[in-house]
């Protein structure tokens, strides 16, 4: 018989971690499998607030795929994904043309939500990709070394705005708030100089977190020369700033856009039912009315059903599916029954820069050190998962 072929959109936590799993649980006569992303590297989202204020180097969030995966099991394609057509079973790439699918895993990941907040593409900086946090690292640099060359230097052009006070934004401002001492002494800036906001439209920081721990973080954050506006809706981006639900007007030469995710726009495009650009699976991770096509990670919505709201999209979900999938794709080419996705949450553990950390792991509140240790302890496992030790040896982070 004929093999499937069995095609993966997108080199994320979704796409790699399925195709890691997939090279186990299936032989080279089984199947074949390609895999098809932008780059030729696969990049750790969740350490993109490091590169993005330079506290830590990109490379070291990134990994060639053909370093990680078994090139000889999985064939790569480097190209753009435009549009999934479902009828015919093809997925029409930008360079490449199309190409058949039996099965397919979307994992494209998510893209920025504005919620029709004029502006944000044309003034903030809103890509959370290797790309995308570069270009933050090199605008907030360069604002310190344009500082003193002015005739009249502009003090706006110091202040630093976050928008959202999410896991991003927090995380962001976290490292940004550890680096701009040093960014000081290096461009001889007084540190009065810098302003740095933390803009929220909710009641609260980081929404729906425990509250001491929040507490705690905002403290932390405060003391070394953050300032909170919450309850405070940002209503514009402009050239000069940003302008209030108030009216008010803040002017900063950076504004770092983090007010949360919709899944990648290929979804919409395909004619896929989304809200927020992401669809909700069955419990086998499929989407409703495709047998043959797995939707994962932040392109896919799942419920928590002891509240009755979306889980929030993140890598720990994404991963937990991905080796879901690699079970029922095996399932489906031998004729099995298929596995429901239960999501296992172990916790959340949010960096605030230096060896500064919250979390809640189990039903136990983490702060400080400890929540430091486990957070690195975190980024390393899943370099681990990817290449063994000697992944966390080259790219792992010191934990103490
Ligand atoms: P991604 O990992 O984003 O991967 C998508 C891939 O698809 C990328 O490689 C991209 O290049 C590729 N791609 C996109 N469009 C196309 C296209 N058209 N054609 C081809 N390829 C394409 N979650 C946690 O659980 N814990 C955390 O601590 C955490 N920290 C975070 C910190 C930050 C700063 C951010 C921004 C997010 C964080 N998250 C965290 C959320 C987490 O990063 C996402 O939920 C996770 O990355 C989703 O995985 P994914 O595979 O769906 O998408
Ligand atoms: P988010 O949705 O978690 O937070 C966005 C915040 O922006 C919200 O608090 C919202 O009220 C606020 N906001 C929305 N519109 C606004 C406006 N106009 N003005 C001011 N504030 C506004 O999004 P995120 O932080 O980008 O996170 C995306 C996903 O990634 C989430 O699921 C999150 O849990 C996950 N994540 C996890 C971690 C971690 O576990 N350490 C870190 C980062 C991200």
């Amino acid at each position: 018989a004929r093999k499937p072929n069995i095609v993966i959109l997108g080199a994320g936590y979704a796409g790699m971690i399925t195709a890691t799993r997939l090279n186990k649980e299936l032989d080279a006569n089984e199947a074949n499998v390609t895999l098809v992303n932008k780059h030729d590297y696969h990049y750790q989202t969740t350490w993109l607030h490091e590169p993005a204020a330079g506290t830590l180097h990109p490379e070291k969030t990134r990994m060639k795929i053909s370093d990680v995966l078994n090139m000889s099991k999985v064939n790569f394609v480097q190209d753009e994904v435009v549009e999934v057509k479902r009828e015919e079973k093809k997925v029409a790439l930008k360079g490449k043309g199309d190409i058949d699918y039996d099965y397919l895993v979307i994992g494209l990941g998510a893209v920025p939500e504005t919620f029709g907040v004029p502006g944000v593409f044309e003034h903030a900086f809103s890509k959370w990709t290797v790309d995308g946090v570069r270009q933050i690292k090199d605008h907030i640099e360069y604002q310190f070394a344009k500082y003193n060359n002015e005739e009249e230097p502009d003090d706006s052009s110091l202040t630093f705005i976050v928008a959202g006070a999410g896991f991003t934004g927090i995380e962001f401002i976290g490292e940004l708030s550890e680096r701009v001492p040093e960014l000081c002494q290096e461009y001889d800036i007084p540190r009065n100089k810098v302003k740095m906001y933390v803009i929220e439209a909710a009641p609260t920081a980081l929404p729906g977190f425990d509250p001491e721990l929040v507490e705690y973080g905002m403290n932390l954050l405060e003391n070394r020369g953050v300032e909170f506006k919450i309850n405070t809706p940002i209503s514009e981006v402009t050239s000069e700033g940003v302008v209030l639900k108030s009216g008010e007007e803040i002017k900063a030469g950076t504004v770092v856009w983090a007010t949360g995710v919709r899944g990648n726009p290929v979804i919409e495009k395909s004619g896929f039912e989304a809200m927020r650009g992401r669809v909700k699976v069955e419990k086998d991770l499929r989407a409703p009315e495709h047998d043959d096509v797995f939707i994962i990670g932040d392109c896919a919505l799942i419920i928590n059903e002891e509240i009755n709201r979306p889980y929030p999209p993140t890598a720990q979900i994404a991963m937990q599916q991905a080796a879901v999938v690699a079970k029922n794709l095996k399932a489906l080419i031998k004729d099995d029954a298929l596995h429901e996705f239960t999501p296992e949450i172990k916790g959340t553990v949010a960096s605030l820069g230096g060896k500064e950390a919250i979390g809640v792991v189990g039903n136990k509140k983490l702060y400080g050190n400890s929540a430091n240790f486990m957070k690195k302890m975190i980024d390393n496992r899943y370099l681990f998962l990817l290449g063994g030790p000697a992944l966390v040896l080259k790219k792992g982070k010191n934990p103490f």
